[in-house]
Protein backbone atom coordinates (compact mmCIF):
# COMPACT_ATOMS: atom_id res chain seq x y z
CA UNK A 1 0.00 0.00 0.00
CA UNK A 2 1.42 3.18 -1.21
CA UNK A 3 1.79 6.17 1.36
CA UNK A 4 -0.49 9.23 1.43
CA UNK A 5 1.66 11.87 -0.61
CA UNK A 6 -1.24 14.99 -0.74
CA UNK A 7 -4.41 14.66 1.03
CA UNK A 8 -7.54 17.35 0.71
CA UNK A 9 -9.95 17.52 3.49
CA UNK A 10 -13.42 19.24 2.95
CA UNK A 11 -12.37 21.65 0.51
CA UNK A 12 -15.20 24.70 -0.58
CA UNK A 13 -14.49 27.07 -3.44
CA UNK A 14 -17.49 29.86 -4.38
CA UNK A 15 -17.09 32.58 -6.77
CA UNK A 16 -18.78 35.57 -6.29
CA UNK A 17 -21.22 35.95 -9.64
CA UNK A 18 -22.79 39.06 -8.75
CA UNK A 19 -25.20 40.62 -6.10
CA UNK A 20 -25.72 37.66 -3.20
CA UNK A 21 -25.16 35.14 -5.82
CA UNK A 22 -22.01 32.86 -6.07
CA UNK A 23 -20.43 29.99 -8.19
CA UNK A 24 -20.33 27.09 -5.95
CA UNK A 25 -17.15 25.67 -8.09
CA UNK A 26 -15.93 22.62 -4.94
CA UNK A 27 -18.22 21.70 -2.23
CA UNK A 28 -16.73 19.68 0.55
CA UNK A 29 -14.14 17.73 -1.65
CA UNK A 30 -11.95 15.30 0.21
CA UNK A 31 -9.53 13.25 -1.58
CA UNK A 32 -6.06 11.30 -1.37
CA UNK A 33 -3.43 11.62 -3.67
CA UNK A 34 -0.52 8.20 -3.14
CA UNK A 35 3.15 8.43 -3.51
CA UNK A 36 4.18 7.13 -6.99
CA UNK A 37 0.28 6.49 -8.42
CA UNK A 38 -1.67 8.15 -10.43
CA UNK A 39 -5.39 9.70 -9.48
CA UNK A 40 -8.06 10.68 -12.59
CA UNK A 41 -10.23 12.96 -11.52
CA UNK A 42 -12.92 12.84 -14.57
CA UNK A 43 -16.50 15.07 -14.86
CA UNK A 44 -18.09 17.08 -17.19
CA UNK A 45 -16.51 20.71 -17.94
CA UNK A 46 -17.80 22.89 -14.96
CA UNK A 47 -17.91 20.59 -12.61
CA UNK A 48 -14.94 22.39 -10.21
CA UNK A 49 -12.28 19.23 -11.48
CA UNK A 50 -9.99 22.33 -12.41
CA UNK A 51 -11.07 24.62 -9.45
CA UNK A 52 -10.12 21.82 -7.61
CA UNK A 53 -6.38 21.32 -9.44
CA UNK A 54 -5.47 24.91 -8.98
CA UNK A 55 -6.57 24.82 -5.09
CA UNK A 56 -4.47 21.75 -4.83
CA UNK A 57 -1.26 23.75 -6.23
CA UNK A 58 -1.97 26.62 -4.22
CA UNK A 59 -2.16 29.03 -6.93
CA UNK A 60 -5.94 29.73 -5.06
CA UNK A 61 -7.02 29.71 -1.80
CA UNK A 62 -10.09 27.64 -0.68
CA UNK A 63 -12.74 29.48 1.46
CA UNK A 64 -12.72 26.02 3.69
CA UNK A 65 -11.00 23.13 4.50
CA UNK A 66 -7.52 21.66 4.73
CA UNK A 67 -4.96 20.67 1.70
CA UNK A 68 -1.95 18.32 3.96
CA UNK A 69 1.44 16.75 1.94
CA UNK A 70 2.91 14.12 3.67
CA UNK A 71 1.23 14.80 6.82
CA UNK A 72 2.01 18.42 7.44
CA UNK A 73 -1.08 21.42 6.61
CA UNK A 74 -0.32 23.38 4.09
CA UNK A 75 -3.57 25.81 2.97
CA UNK A 76 -2.65 28.58 4.91
CA UNK A 77 1.13 29.12 4.39
CA UNK A 78 2.18 32.28 2.74
CA UNK A 79 3.46 31.76 -0.72
CA UNK A 80 7.14 32.38 0.59
CA UNK A 81 6.32 29.87 3.07
CA UNK A 82 5.19 27.57 0.43
CA UNK A 83 7.72 28.01 -1.66
CA UNK A 84 9.85 24.23 -0.32
CA UNK A 85 6.57 22.39 -1.48
CA UNK A 86 5.92 24.54 -4.76
CA UNK A 87 8.85 22.66 -5.68
CA UNK A 88 7.51 19.55 -5.02
CA UNK A 89 4.41 20.25 -6.84
CA UNK A 90 4.28 21.16 -10.86
CA UNK A 91 1.73 21.55 -13.09
CA UNK A 92 0.96 20.46 -16.71
CA UNK A 93 -1.85 22.31 -18.65
CA UNK A 94 -4.11 21.73 -21.65
CA UNK A 95 -2.85 24.09 -23.92
CA UNK A 96 0.85 24.27 -24.15
CA UNK A 97 1.15 27.08 -26.02
CA UNK A 98 -0.78 29.18 -23.89
CA UNK A 99 1.07 28.21 -20.79
CA UNK A 100 4.84 28.77 -22.42
CA UNK A 101 6.26 32.04 -22.82
CA UNK A 102 6.52 32.84 -26.61
CA UNK A 103 9.62 35.06 -26.18
CA UNK A 104 11.48 32.38 -24.32
CA UNK A 105 13.50 29.55 -26.14
CA UNK A 106 13.34 26.03 -25.09
CA UNK A 107 16.53 26.39 -23.03
CA UNK A 108 15.59 29.74 -21.21
CA UNK A 109 12.09 27.40 -20.36
CA UNK A 110 13.69 24.35 -19.22
CA UNK A 111 16.42 26.68 -17.31
CA UNK A 112 13.58 28.56 -15.61
CA UNK A 113 12.58 26.76 -12.81
CA UNK A 114 15.69 25.04 -12.05
CA UNK A 115 17.36 29.06 -11.97
CA UNK A 116 14.37 29.92 -9.46
CA UNK A 117 15.52 27.14 -7.04
CA UNK A 118 19.30 27.74 -7.54
CA UNK A 119 19.74 23.96 -8.67
CA UNK A 120 22.99 24.64 -10.55
CA UNK A 121 26.24 26.93 -9.71
CA UNK A 122 27.19 27.93 -13.28
CA UNK A 123 25.40 28.10 -16.63
CA UNK A 124 27.11 25.25 -18.32
CA UNK A 125 25.83 22.69 -15.59
CA UNK A 126 22.19 24.33 -16.17
CA UNK A 127 22.24 23.87 -19.66
CA UNK A 128 23.80 19.98 -19.37
CA UNK A 129 20.89 19.31 -16.98
CA UNK A 130 18.16 21.03 -20.29
CA UNK A 131 19.50 18.74 -22.09
CA UNK A 132 19.27 15.72 -20.32
CA UNK A 133 15.74 16.60 -19.29
CA UNK A 134 14.97 17.58 -23.08
CA UNK A 135 16.23 13.89 -23.96
CA UNK A 136 14.06 12.42 -21.16
CA UNK A 137 10.70 13.86 -22.83
CA UNK A 138 12.13 12.67 -26.86
CA UNK A 139 13.19 16.23 -27.63
CA UNK A 140 16.69 16.36 -29.72
CA UNK A 141 19.62 19.16 -28.46
CA UNK A 142 18.89 20.68 -31.95
CA UNK A 143 15.60 22.13 -30.38
CA UNK A 144 17.68 23.82 -27.52
CA UNK A 145 17.55 27.17 -28.66
CA UNK A 146 13.77 27.07 -30.83
CA UNK A 147 11.03 28.78 -29.71
CA UNK A 148 7.42 27.31 -29.17
CA UNK A 149 5.72 28.63 -32.12
CA UNK A 150 8.29 26.39 -34.04
CA UNK A 151 7.00 23.01 -32.88
CA UNK A 152 3.89 21.06 -32.84
CA UNK A 153 1.13 20.50 -30.30
CA UNK A 154 3.07 17.31 -29.03
CA UNK A 155 6.30 18.79 -28.74
CA UNK A 156 5.10 21.79 -27.11
CA UNK A 157 3.73 19.39 -24.31
CA UNK A 158 6.80 17.93 -24.24
CA UNK A 159 8.71 21.19 -23.59
CA UNK A 160 5.94 21.55 -20.89
CA UNK A 161 6.82 18.53 -19.01
CA UNK A 162 10.29 19.05 -19.30
CA UNK A 163 9.83 22.24 -17.77
CA UNK A 164 7.66 20.18 -14.69
CA UNK A 165 10.22 17.52 -14.12
CA UNK A 166 13.29 20.18 -13.87
CA UNK A 167 12.60 20.97 -10.27
CA UNK A 168 12.48 17.04 -9.08
CA UNK A 169 8.85 16.94 -8.08
CA UNK A 170 6.44 14.51 -6.49
CA UNK A 171 3.76 15.16 -7.63
CA UNK A 172 2.77 16.45 -10.99
CA UNK A 173 -0.92 17.83 -11.33
CA UNK A 174 -2.02 17.64 -15.26
CA UNK A 175 -5.04 19.41 -16.12
CA UNK A 176 -6.58 17.88 -19.54
CA UNK A 177 -2.98 17.65 -20.52
CA UNK A 178 -3.75 15.76 -24.20
CA UNK A 179 -7.31 16.72 -24.91
CA UNK A 180 -5.96 19.73 -27.47
CA UNK A 181 -3.64 16.64 -29.10
CA UNK A 182 -4.58 14.41 -32.39
CA UNK A 183 -5.51 10.88 -30.93
CA UNK A 184 -1.87 9.33 -32.01
CA UNK A 185 -0.12 12.47 -30.35
CA UNK A 186 -2.06 11.76 -26.91
CA UNK A 187 -1.29 7.89 -27.04
CA UNK A 188 2.32 9.09 -27.27
CA UNK A 189 2.12 11.24 -24.41
CA UNK A 190 0.54 8.93 -22.00
CA UNK A 191 2.87 6.62 -22.73
CA UNK A 192 5.41 9.67 -21.74
CA UNK A 193 3.67 10.12 -18.36
CA UNK A 194 3.80 6.28 -17.50
CA UNK A 195 7.23 5.40 -18.11
CA UNK A 196 8.29 9.17 -16.47
CA UNK A 197 6.16 7.46 -13.73
CA UNK A 198 7.84 4.42 -13.70
CA UNK A 199 11.39 5.68 -13.50
CA UNK A 200 10.97 8.51 -11.62
CA UNK A 201 8.41 7.61 -8.65
CA UNK A 202 6.12 10.76 -9.85
CA UNK A 203 2.46 10.77 -8.69
CA UNK A 204 0.15 12.63 -11.01
CA UNK A 205 -3.40 14.14 -10.59
CA UNK A 206 -4.97 13.93 -13.60
CA UNK A 207 -7.83 15.63 -14.66
CA UNK A 208 -9.75 15.05 -17.69
CA UNK A 209 -13.19 14.54 -18.94
CA UNK A 210 -11.82 11.81 -21.41
CA UNK A 211 -12.59 8.89 -20.09
CA UNK A 212 -10.34 6.47 -22.18
CA UNK A 213 -7.50 8.31 -21.53
CA UNK A 214 -8.30 8.94 -17.57
CA UNK A 215 -8.88 4.39 -17.79
CA UNK A 216 -5.57 3.79 -19.59
CA UNK A 217 -3.91 6.23 -17.19
CA UNK A 218 -4.80 6.28 -14.02
CA UNK A 219 -4.41 3.62 -10.90
CA UNK A 220 -7.83 4.88 -9.12
CA UNK A 221 -10.52 7.32 -10.56
CA UNK A 222 -12.69 10.01 -8.45
CA UNK A 223 -15.88 11.43 -10.64
CA UNK A 224 -17.07 15.05 -10.02
CA UNK A 225 -20.66 16.41 -10.46
CA UNK A 226 -21.12 20.10 -9.71
CA UNK A 227 -18.91 20.68 -7.13
CA UNK A 228 -18.72 17.15 -5.79
CA UNK A 229 -17.38 13.86 -5.65
CA UNK A 230 -19.71 11.06 -5.80
CA UNK A 231 -17.66 8.15 -6.74
CA UNK A 232 -13.92 7.13 -6.12
CA UNK A 233 -12.37 3.57 -6.20
CA UNK A 234 -9.66 1.71 -8.16
CA UNK A 235 -9.50 2.39 -11.86
CA UNK A 236 -10.94 -0.84 -13.43
CA UNK A 237 -13.12 -1.34 -11.00
CA UNK A 238 -14.97 2.00 -11.46
CA UNK A 239 -15.01 1.36 -15.31
CA UNK A 240 -16.16 -1.67 -15.33
CA UNK A 241 -18.72 -2.00 -12.41
CA UNK A 242 -19.80 1.96 -11.57
CA UNK A 243 -21.90 2.31 -8.70
CA UNK A 244 -23.25 5.76 -8.86
CA UNK A 245 -25.69 6.53 -11.41
CA UNK A 246 -23.80 9.25 -12.46
CA UNK A 247 -20.67 6.64 -13.46
CA UNK A 248 -22.88 4.60 -15.06
CA UNK A 249 -24.26 7.35 -17.59
CA UNK A 250 -20.00 8.68 -18.13
CA UNK A 251 -19.26 5.45 -18.25
CA UNK A 252 -22.31 4.37 -21.16
CA UNK A 253 -20.88 7.45 -23.41
CA UNK A 254 -17.29 6.13 -24.08
CA UNK A 255 -18.01 3.98 -27.03
CA UNK A 256 -17.46 0.18 -26.79
CA UNK A 257 -15.86 -2.30 -29.60
CA UNK A 258 -18.33 -4.66 -28.29
CA UNK A 259 -22.16 -4.58 -29.75
CA UNK A 260 -22.95 -7.10 -27.50
CA UNK A 261 -22.21 -5.00 -24.29
CA UNK A 262 -23.01 -2.06 -26.20
CA UNK A 263 -27.51 -3.65 -25.88
CA UNK A 264 -26.36 -3.55 -21.92
CA UNK A 265 -25.72 -0.10 -21.13
CA UNK A 266 -28.51 1.64 -18.99
CA UNK A 267 -30.67 3.67 -20.06
CA UNK A 268 -30.03 7.34 -18.82
CA UNK A 269 -31.64 10.35 -18.19
CA UNK A 270 -31.05 13.42 -20.62
CA UNK A 271 -30.17 16.59 -19.58
CA UNK A 272 -27.80 19.45 -18.86
CA UNK A 273 -25.56 20.00 -15.77
CA UNK A 274 -27.87 22.79 -13.81
CA UNK A 275 -25.97 25.90 -13.10
CA UNK A 276 -23.23 25.58 -10.00
CA UNK A 277 -24.81 28.61 -8.82
CA UNK A 278 -28.21 26.94 -7.70
CA UNK A 279 -27.45 23.33 -7.36
CA UNK A 280 -30.36 20.85 -6.56
CA UNK A 281 -31.38 20.41 -3.03
CA UNK A 282 -30.36 16.75 -1.49
CA UNK A 283 -28.48 14.85 -4.02
CA UNK A 284 -27.24 17.10 -6.91
CA UNK A 285 -27.88 14.43 -9.67
CA UNK A 286 -31.52 14.12 -8.48
CA UNK A 287 -33.38 15.71 -11.77
CA UNK A 288 -30.99 13.84 -14.21
CA UNK A 289 -31.41 10.58 -12.33
CA UNK A 290 -33.47 7.84 -13.60
CA UNK A 291 -33.92 6.17 -10.27
CA UNK A 292 -34.27 9.41 -8.31
CA UNK A 293 -36.56 8.81 -5.00
CA UNK A 294 -38.11 11.17 -2.93
CA UNK A 295 -36.03 11.22 -0.66
CA UNK A 296 -33.27 12.02 -3.38
CA UNK A 297 -34.26 15.23 -3.63
CA UNK A 298 -34.58 15.79 0.28
CA UNK A 299 -31.38 14.49 2.11
CA UNK A 300 -27.99 15.17 0.46
CA UNK A 301 -25.87 11.56 0.02
CA UNK A 302 -22.47 11.35 2.14
CA UNK A 303 -20.19 9.66 0.39
CA UNK A 304 -19.67 6.03 1.96
CA UNK A 305 -17.15 3.34 2.44
CA UNK A 306 -18.02 -0.05 0.29
CA UNK A 307 -14.91 -2.14 0.36
CA UNK A 308 -12.04 -0.11 -1.56
CA UNK A 309 -14.72 2.45 -3.21
CA UNK A 310 -16.33 5.40 -2.04
CA UNK A 311 -20.11 6.18 -3.13
CA UNK A 312 -22.34 8.84 -2.75
CA UNK A 313 -25.66 7.80 -3.61
CA UNK A 314 -28.76 6.88 -1.36
CA UNK A 315 -29.15 3.26 -3.58
CA UNK A 316 -25.69 2.44 -1.72
CA UNK A 317 -26.42 1.99 2.12
FE1 LIG B 1 -29.88 8.97 -8.05
FE2 LIG B 1 -30.84 9.28 -5.58
FE3 LIG B 1 -28.51 8.06 -5.95
FE4 LIG B 1 -28.73 10.66 -6.35
S1 LIG B 1 -28.97 9.59 -4.40
S2 LIG B 1 -27.70 9.24 -7.66
S3 LIG B 1 -30.77 10.82 -7.21
S4 LIG B 1 -30.53 7.36 -6.63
Amino acid sequence: MSEVLMEARNLVKDFPAGRHRAVHAVSDVSLELQEGKTLGLVGESGCGKSTLGRMLMHLIPPDSGEILIRGTPVTWLSDADFMKYRRMLQMVFQDPYASLNPRMSVRSLIAEPLETYRLHESRQETTRHVLELMSTVGLPEEFLHRYPHQFSGGQRQRIAIARALAPDPDLIICDEPVSALDVSVQNQILNLLKSLQQSRGLAFLFISHDLSVVRFISDRTAVMYLGKICETGPTEDVFREPLHPYTRFLTASVPMPDPHRRQERPKMAAGEMPSPISPPAGCRFHPRCPYAMPECSRTEPKLRRCGERQVACHLEK
